[in-house]
């Protein structure tokens, strides 16, 4: 076994009204000024004035920023930063999907450190603690609220960045199933096998330690059984409830263990042709677990039990069997099956695939990848 290290430096608040308790966790946290990073849709929702309300109770000031669109930009980390600094605030309340999120941890850098988030590109280029945040996720998941990533588009480049620290990991994290409750069919299915491809590369990732297999095996266990269940109905409180902790326990999962080949390569598609996250994702998965196929050490087989409504016995299994599934996934999801399908060009291949090599996430996935693989991957996709 090689060494491995992890720790879970947040108190993490899960369960049904649990937004209720974001007054008495802002009080622990000293807080006295909040800003609210959120986005557009749940200020419309009156959820960010709800939010606003409750640490009002505890009297807390809460200014809020709410113009954060999907893929976020460079420069909306600048609008932010610099609302976040005239308010004068000294606490972030992160309130959404992984935008929102992103977005309130690139602000926690920039306006404690200056200077653009691009500064801080890379592995552990943050210098030290950032701004204090609370984080509450309304979508399951990201994972946002427990990573050490904060993703953001660079317009200039057609790049996603990536900002790793372990500064980034929220102080607080509450997750309340009622605020996923009324996402739309479609995003809770982009973020649920979003989720879900979280456990899956972490799960068979090369930095994989037995704190994050048993991190990954229960959120594949718990999004496995609850997927579809959720997308056809949000109000169905258990496949909620599943998918908001799987989500979560995702999220840790791939903040030690990292991720794969469809992470790497799905931040290009984002980047170029502004395609969802999720979407990105759960297209290029079954291409991805079929390359990974060949390396497989019997982990296959478990994943392919954890999504299946028939289990199967290790002479039942062959590795194919896994893409197949996933592929009937993406089907009962409406998840598309191909890049040409949401509008990927085929000319813009080579250039997807440079900036899918500088991923850390290529390190990661179980089989070696070179540029050339990528093309390959990239193509088959299509
Ligand atoms: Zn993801």
């Amino acid at each position: 076994m090689k060494e491995f290290t992890f720790s879970i430096p947040q108190k993490i608040i899960v369960g049904k009204g649990a937004l209720e308790k974001v007054g008495q966790i802002s009080v622990d946290l000293d807080g006295k000024h909040a800003f609210i990073i959120s986005g557009p849709n749940l200020e419309k929702m009156g959820i960010v004035s709800k939010v606003e309300g409750l640490l009002n109770e505890v009297s807390i000031d809460a200014d809020s920023y709410t113009n954060i669109e999907a893929n976020p930009s460079v420069t909306t980390v600048e609008k932010a930063a610099k609302a976040f600094i005239e308010s004068k605030a000294d606490y972030i309340v992160a309130l959404g999907g992984g935008s929102p999120l992103d977005v309130a941890k690139a602000v926690a850098v920039v306006a404690k450190y200056g200077g653009s988030i691009t500064d801080y590109e890379g592995a552990h280029k943050v210098p030290g603690k950032v701004i204090p945040m609370i984080a509450i996720p309304t979508t399951a998941g990201t994972g946002s609220e427990v990573t050490a990533f904060s993703v953001i588009t660079d317009h200039i480049r057609d790049y996603k960045l990536t900002v790793f620290s372990y500064e980034l990991i929220p102080n607080y994290a509450i997750l309340d199933q009622n605020l996923i409750m009324t996402t739309p069919a479609s995003v809770a299915a982009a973020c649920g096998i979003d989720a879900f491809i979280h456990a899956e590369e972490s799960y068979i990732s090369r930095d994989a330690s037995p704190f994050t297999e048993a991190m990954s095996e229960k959120a594949m266990e718990l999004i496995g059984r609850s997927i579809r269940a959720f997308v056809a109905d949000r109000e169905n409180q258990k496949a909620a409830e599943d998918m908001l902790v799987g989500s979560l326990f995702a999220g840790i999962a791939f903040s030690w263990a990292r991720l794969g080949n469809v992470h790497a390569m799905s931040h290009p598609v984002s980047a170029y042709f502004d395609v969802p996250h999720g979407v990105a994702n759960g297209i290029l998965l079954p291409t991805i677990v079929n390359y990974n196929s060949s390396v497989d050490e019997g982990k296959y087989l478990k994943i392919y039990n954890y999504i299946s409504e028939e289990p199967v016995t290790k002479e039942q299994f062959q590795p194919k069997m896994l893409t197949e599934a996933i592929r009937n996934l993406n089907a009962e999801l409406g998840i598309p099956d191909g890049l040409a399908a949401v509008g990927v060009k085929e000319e813009y291949i080579k250039a997807m695939a440079k900036d899918a090599m500088k991923s850390g996430n290529i390190m990661a996935n179980p089989r070696k990848t070179e540029y050339e693989d990528i093309i390959e991957l990239y193509k088959e996709a299509m």
